[in-house]
C-alpha cells in the first residue's frame, strides 16, 4: 500500500486544553488514530463545525495519534489508555487503516473491543471513523466499511462511514479532489467531508440547517460553491435515515435469465445494461447467483464469471441462489445441501478478492420447506456457513413481464415493447402499493421493505424509472444489511406450507392474523399469452 509520510514518525498531537471536569452540554471528544485523522487537523475542523452547527454547549476534542499506526499499535503503546483514563470524555473516534484484509479486520474488532471496555467504564460513547482504501483499491471500499461495521457493532458502538460520504460524493462529481496526492490521505476537502459526518454524530445535529455563509465558514480554502454543495449533498446521503419507509433492491438468477435463453452475447447486453441502470439509479443492490449458469457445457466459461466481475466492479453485493435453482419442495434434503455448498465457489472467489464474502442465500421459489425440521436443517447449513436467509417482502411477477419482453424484443415489436414497460411500471406501482397496506395490516407501520427483481432485459430497461417512482413516493433505497435492521424481520416465521410467498403473508399467518390477503394485483392477461409466446 502506497503510504507517504506526511507527519514526523511520531506525532502526538494534544489539542485543547487540560482535562477539566464535563459540564452540563459540554462535549469532550477524544481522537485515536493515525494521520488519516491528523492531516488537516481533523479534530480542530470537528470542533469548530460543531460551534458554528449551533451546538450550544462548549466542545473540546483532543488528539492522540501517530503516524502509520494501528489501534493494537496505540493499545500497546499506552498514551491512549492513559489519554482515556485521564478525561472525563463524552465520546472516544477510534481510527486505523482501511482494514479491508481478513487479518486486519480482525485485529480491528479485536482492538476495538479492549478499547471499548476502557472507554465504557468510563462513561463514554465508542464511535469508530470508517476510512476508505487508497486510490488505487477503490473496489475495497464496502469490505472496509464492513469491518469498521461489525467492530462498531461487536461493542455496540457507532461507526461513521466517512468512505461512504466520499463515495457519495463522487456519485455527484466524480472530479472532487478528496484524496490528498499521495492518493491516499485526504485533502482538506476530504478531511472535511469527515468532520461534517463526525461533527453531526457527536452533536446530533443536522447540518442541513447550517446556513450557506457559515458553510463557507468552517469549509477549507480552496473548495469551491459547487464542491462544497456536493459535499454537504454526500453528507445528508451518507446520513443514518429512519429505516421506513426504504426499499433494499435484490435481484435474482444471475448472471441473467431470459426466455429466449442464455447466450453469451445477450447476457453480456443485459449485464452491462442492467449495471449501468442500476449505477444512474444511485441504488445498492445485491444480485443472487445460479453458478451452475457460468458452465453450461460443464466447464466454467471466464466470459460468464466477467458477467459477475461486473457486479463486484460496480461495487453490488453477491449472494447464493444455488448451484442449479433446485427446488426445495422438490428434492431430496441432502441434494439440495449440495446444491447451496456447490453454489458459492466462483462468487466467494470474486468476493474475497474484494476482501468481503458471500453472506446471504435467496431460496429458489422462495421454497423454504414445508416441515420444520426440513428449514432448520437448511438454516443450520446456511448458517455454519455463514448465510443469513434474504427475505422478500414485495414479491411479484416480473418474470412473466420480461418473458412478453423479451419475445416482443425479438420480435423487433417496438411498440409492443413499449406497452409491456409501461404495464409493468404500471404494475409494480400497485405490487408497492398492496404491500404497503399489507405492512400497515400486518407490522403496523410503514417498513423497510426487499424487493425481488430478476437479472433481466426488462429490468435493465426501466429499473431507473421504477426507482424514480418510487423515490417521488418517498422512499429511500438502502442495502439489504440496512433493510434487515428493522425490527419487523425479527417476526417469526412459521410457515411450512408449499407456497413460495411474501415474508409479510408468512409473518401473519404465523401469528395467526388472517389478515385480507386479497387484492394482490394480477398479471394483465395480454402479458400472461405474450409470455407463452401466444
Ligand atoms: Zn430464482
Amino acid at each position: 500500500m502506497r503510504h507517504i509520510r506526511l507527519l514526523p514518525l511520531i506525532a502526538i498531537v494534544l489539542l485543547g486544553h487540560p482535562a477539566a471536569s464535563a459540564q452540563r452540554g459540554e462535549l469532550r471528544v477524544l481522537f485515536i488514530g493515525n494521520s488519516l485523522t491528523s492531516v488537516n487537523d481533523l479534530p480542530r475542523m470537528v470542533e469548530r463545525i460543531a460551534g458554528e452547527a449551533g451546538w450550544k454547549g462548549r466542545i473540546r476534542c483532543e488528539a492522540v495519534t501517530r503516524d502509520d499506526s494501528s489501534l493494537e499499535d496505540h493499545w500497546n503503546g499506552g498514551e491512549a489508555v492513559k489519554a482515556i483514563r485521564s478525561g472525563r470524555w463524552t465520546h472516544v473516534v477510534l481510527q486505523q487503516g482501511p482494514s479491508s484484509l481478513p487479518s486486519s479486520q480482525a485485529m480491528l474488532r479485536e482492538y476495538t473491543a479492549k478499547f471499548a471496555a476502557e472507554i465504557r467504564a468510563r462513561g463514554a460513547a465508542v464511535v469508530l471513523y470508517g476510512v476508505w482504501p487508497p486510490r488505487d483499491r477503490l473496489p475495497f471500499q464496502p469490505a472496509v466499511t464492513d469491518a469498521y461495521r461489525s467492530a462498531a457493532a461487536d461493542v455496540g458502538g457507532r461507526v461513521v462511514p466517512v468512505g461512504e460520504g466520499w463515495a457519495a460524493a463522487w456519485r455527484r462529481d466524480p472530479s472532487l479532489p478528496l484524496y490528498a496526492a499521495d492518493g491516499f490521505h485526504p485533502s482538506s476537502a476530504g478531511t472535511h467531508l469527515a468532520a461534517l459526518m463526525l461533527a453531526e454524530a457527536v452533536t446530533g445535529e443536522n447540518l442541513d440547517r447550517l446556513a450557506p455563509p457559515r458553510r463557507r465558514a468552517v469549509a477549507p480554502a480552496g473548495v469551491d460553491d459547487l464542491q462544497l454543495e456536493t459535499i454537504h449533498t454526500a453528507v445528508a446521503a451518507t446520513r443514518p435515515s429512519p429505516a421506513v419507509p426504504s426499499i433494499a433492491i435484490t435481484i435474482d438468477d444471475l448472471p441473467t435469465i431470459s426466455v429466449l435463453g442464455d447466450e453469451i452475447e445477450r447476457a453480456e447486453r443485459t449485464t452491462r445494461e442492467l449495471l449501468a441502470a442500476l449505477r444512474r439509479a444511485e441504488v445498492p443492490a445485491i444480485g443472487f447467483v445460479n453458478e451452475g449458469k457460468l458452465q453450461p457445457s460443464g466447464t466454467i466459461e471466464p466470459r460468464r464469471v466477467a458477467l459477475l466481475q461486473q457486479w463486484i466492479d460496480a461495487g453490488f453485493d453477491l449472494g447464493n441462489h444455488t448451484f442449479s435453482h433446485i427446488d426445495l419442495h422438490r428434492s431430496e434434503v441432502a441434494a439440495f445441501e449440495r446444491n447451496v455448498t456447490a453454489g458459492d465457489h466462483t462468487i466467494r472467489r470474486l468476493l474475497a478478492s474484494v476482501g468481503r464474502e458471500p453472506r446471504y442465500f435467496r431460496h429458489p421459489f422462495l421454497h423454504t420447506g414445508q416441515s420444520r425440521e426440513v428449514r432448520d436443517r437448511i438454516d443450520a447449513l446456511l448458517s455454519k456457513h455463514g448465510y443469513v436467509v434474504a427475505p422478500v417482502t414485495l414479491d411479484n411477477s416480473d418474470y412473466m413481464f420480461a418473458a412478453a419482453y423479451d419475445r416482443a424484443g425479438a420480435a423487433a415489436d417496438t411498440g409492443l415493447v413499449g406497452r409491456i414497460e409501461a404495464a409493468y411500471l404500471d404494475y409494480m406501482d400497485a405490487v408497492v402499493r398492496y404491500y404497503e397496506e399489507q405492512s400497515l395490516a400486518i407490522v403496523g407501520r410503514p417498513m423497510a421493505h426487499t424487493l425481488l427483481l430478476h437479472a433481466n432485459a426488462l429490468n435493465a430497461a426501466t429499473v431507473e424509472r421504477l426507482v424514480s417512482g418510487l423515490r417521488t413516493r418517498g422512499y429511500a433505497f438502502v442495502t439489504l444489511d440496512d433493510a434487515l435492521k428493522d425490527p419487523a424481520y425479527r417476526l417469526a416465521d412459521d410457515y411450512f406450507g408449499p407456497a413460495g410467498m411474501t415474508w409479510l403473508h408468512r409473518w401473519a399467518l404465523t401469528a395467526d392474523k388472517r389478515g385480507n390477503f386479497a387484492g394482490e394485483p394480477a398479471v394483465p392477461e395480454w402479458i400472461t399469452k405474450a409470455a407463452n409466446g401466444g
